[in-house]
Protein backbone atom coordinates (compact mmCIF):
# COMPACT_ATOMS: atom_id res chain seq x y z
CA UNK A 1 0.00 0.00 0.00
CA UNK A 2 1.92 3.58 -0.88
CA UNK A 3 2.31 5.72 1.83
CA UNK A 4 3.67 8.69 2.51
CA UNK A 5 7.38 10.46 3.48
CA UNK A 6 8.50 13.60 4.11
CA UNK A 7 12.29 14.62 3.64
CA UNK A 8 12.94 17.70 5.98
CA UNK A 9 16.00 19.75 6.14
CA UNK A 10 15.71 21.48 9.11
CA UNK A 11 17.52 25.36 8.74
CA UNK A 12 17.73 28.35 10.71
CA UNK A 13 17.45 31.12 8.65
CA UNK A 14 15.38 31.30 5.59
CA UNK A 15 17.91 30.73 2.61
CA UNK A 16 16.88 27.32 0.72
CA UNK A 17 18.02 25.78 -2.43
CA UNK A 18 14.96 23.87 -3.88
CA UNK A 19 18.03 21.80 -5.64
CA UNK A 20 19.21 20.54 -2.61
CA UNK A 21 16.54 19.01 -1.31
CA UNK A 22 15.68 17.38 -4.78
CA UNK A 23 19.23 15.52 -4.53
CA UNK A 24 18.46 14.43 -1.13
CA UNK A 25 15.87 12.69 -3.03
CA UNK A 26 17.80 11.14 -5.43
CA UNK A 27 20.39 10.09 -3.16
CA UNK A 28 17.40 8.15 -1.05
CA UNK A 29 15.68 7.09 -4.40
CA UNK A 30 19.43 5.35 -5.19
CA UNK A 31 19.69 3.46 -2.01
CA UNK A 32 18.70 0.40 -1.75
CA UNK A 33 17.01 0.64 1.22
CA UNK A 34 14.36 3.60 0.34
CA UNK A 35 14.41 2.89 -3.53
CA UNK A 36 11.22 0.73 -3.55
CA UNK A 37 9.07 3.00 -0.26
CA UNK A 38 9.91 6.21 -2.07
CA UNK A 39 9.17 5.14 -6.08
CA UNK A 40 5.47 4.15 -4.56
CA UNK A 41 4.63 6.57 -2.38
CA UNK A 42 4.07 10.36 -2.25
CA UNK A 43 7.04 12.23 -1.10
CA UNK A 44 7.08 15.56 0.38
CA UNK A 45 10.05 17.80 0.73
CA UNK A 46 10.53 20.35 2.87
CA UNK A 47 12.49 22.96 4.31
CA UNK A 48 11.88 23.67 8.50
CA UNK A 49 13.12 26.50 9.90
CA UNK A 50 13.44 26.57 13.40
CA UNK A 51 13.83 30.25 13.91
CA UNK A 52 11.47 31.95 16.04
CA UNK A 53 11.68 35.17 13.36
CA UNK A 54 8.25 35.06 11.51
CA UNK A 55 9.59 36.89 8.26
CA UNK A 56 11.76 33.49 8.71
CA UNK A 57 8.54 31.43 8.17
CA UNK A 58 8.51 28.90 5.34
CA UNK A 59 5.06 27.18 4.03
CA UNK A 60 6.09 25.77 1.04
CA UNK A 61 6.97 22.09 0.11
CA UNK A 62 7.59 20.21 -3.03
CA UNK A 63 5.52 17.05 -3.58
CA UNK A 64 6.58 14.31 -5.68
CA UNK A 65 3.98 11.82 -6.85
CA UNK A 66 3.96 9.59 -9.28
CA UNK A 67 7.60 10.62 -10.88
CA UNK A 68 5.96 14.16 -11.36
CA UNK A 69 6.96 17.00 -9.13
CA UNK A 70 4.14 19.22 -7.78
CA UNK A 71 4.64 23.07 -6.94
CA UNK A 72 2.61 26.22 -6.04
CA UNK A 73 1.31 27.37 -9.32
CA UNK A 74 2.90 31.35 -9.52
CA UNK A 75 0.78 34.04 -8.13
CA UNK A 76 -2.03 30.98 -6.78
CA UNK A 77 -2.80 30.39 -3.41
CA UNK A 78 -4.53 27.45 -3.93
CA UNK A 79 -3.52 25.94 -7.64
CA UNK A 80 -0.43 23.80 -8.42
CA UNK A 81 1.08 22.65 -11.60
CA UNK A 82 2.81 19.66 -11.95
CA UNK A 83 5.95 18.69 -14.33
CA UNK A 84 8.22 15.31 -14.57
CA UNK A 85 10.48 14.96 -12.19
CA UNK A 86 13.17 14.13 -15.34
CA UNK A 87 13.45 18.11 -15.83
CA UNK A 88 15.28 18.03 -12.54
CA UNK A 89 18.01 15.34 -14.00
CA UNK A 90 17.95 17.37 -17.17
CA UNK A 91 19.15 20.76 -15.25
CA UNK A 92 21.28 18.52 -13.29
CA UNK A 93 23.07 16.76 -15.76
CA UNK A 94 23.75 20.73 -17.68
CA UNK A 95 25.28 21.49 -14.00
CA UNK A 96 27.48 18.73 -14.66
CA UNK A 97 28.60 19.25 -17.79
CA UNK A 98 29.85 23.00 -17.13
CA UNK A 99 31.61 21.21 -14.30
CA UNK A 100 32.85 18.92 -16.81
CA UNK A 101 33.81 21.41 -18.91
CA UNK A 102 35.62 23.40 -16.18
CA UNK A 103 33.21 26.27 -17.43
CA UNK A 104 34.30 28.29 -14.45
CA UNK A 105 33.93 31.90 -15.78
CA UNK A 106 33.29 34.22 -13.09
CA UNK A 107 29.86 35.71 -13.05
CA UNK A 108 31.53 39.20 -13.18
CA UNK A 109 32.42 38.39 -16.42
CA UNK A 110 29.67 36.60 -17.97
CA UNK A 111 25.77 36.20 -17.17
CA UNK A 112 25.11 32.76 -15.26
CA UNK A 113 23.77 30.88 -17.76
CA UNK A 114 22.23 27.99 -15.33
CA UNK A 115 19.39 29.99 -13.40
CA UNK A 116 18.16 28.11 -10.39
CA UNK A 117 15.84 24.91 -11.00
CA UNK A 118 12.60 26.14 -10.31
CA UNK A 119 13.26 29.61 -11.82
CA UNK A 120 13.95 27.64 -15.08
CA UNK A 121 10.35 25.69 -14.77
CA UNK A 122 8.54 28.57 -14.17
CA UNK A 123 9.60 30.18 -17.79
CA UNK A 124 8.09 26.98 -18.60
CA UNK A 125 5.32 25.23 -16.22
CA UNK A 126 4.50 28.76 -14.86
CA UNK A 127 4.83 27.42 -11.13
CA UNK A 128 5.58 30.01 -8.28
CA UNK A 129 8.83 31.06 -8.35
CA UNK A 130 10.54 30.44 -4.98
CA UNK A 131 12.59 33.86 -4.06
CA UNK A 132 15.46 31.75 -3.32
CA UNK A 133 18.96 33.28 -2.89
CA UNK A 134 21.29 33.56 -5.92
CA UNK A 135 25.30 33.71 -4.53
CA UNK A 136 26.51 36.26 -6.36
CA UNK A 137 29.08 38.92 -6.09
CA UNK A 138 26.85 40.88 -3.46
CA UNK A 139 27.54 37.50 -0.75
CA UNK A 140 30.71 36.05 -2.26
CA UNK A 141 33.62 35.87 0.04
CA UNK A 142 36.00 36.46 -2.48
CA UNK A 143 34.55 39.72 -3.47
CA UNK A 144 37.65 41.90 -1.98
CA UNK A 145 39.92 39.94 -4.63
CA UNK A 146 37.74 40.49 -7.34
CA UNK A 147 37.22 44.13 -6.54
CA UNK A 148 40.90 44.22 -7.48
CA UNK A 149 39.56 43.25 -10.86
CA UNK A 150 37.60 46.02 -11.96
CA UNK A 151 40.07 47.57 -14.04
CA UNK A 152 39.58 45.34 -16.36
CA UNK A 153 37.50 46.21 -19.21
CA UNK A 154 34.11 43.83 -19.04
CA UNK A 155 34.41 42.94 -15.08
CA UNK A 156 31.64 44.00 -13.00
CA UNK A 157 30.61 42.60 -9.86
CA UNK A 158 27.41 44.60 -9.64
CA UNK A 159 25.83 41.47 -11.79
CA UNK A 160 22.09 41.42 -12.59
CA UNK A 161 20.10 39.98 -10.41
CA UNK A 162 17.22 37.32 -10.58
CA UNK A 163 15.18 38.14 -8.02
S1 LIG B 1 33.06 38.31 -6.42
FE1 LIG B 1 32.80 36.10 -6.10
S2 LIG B 1 30.96 35.56 -7.27
FE2 LIG B 1 31.68 37.55 -8.04
S3 LIG B 1 33.03 37.01 -9.77
FE3 LIG B 1 34.31 37.21 -7.94
S4 LIG B 1 34.51 35.09 -7.17
FE4 LIG B 1 32.73 35.13 -8.60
Amino acid sequence: MPGTYSIMDYKRSKNFQSEQLLIYYLTLLNSEEWKNKLTNSDVYLKFQVVSKKKDHKNDNFIKIQKGQIIYKEHKSKAKYVSFDIKEFYTWLEKVFQNINRSNFTPIAVKEREIRRFLEEMHDKYNNAKTGEKYYDCSSCQFRSLCELMLYKKDFNINIKKYL
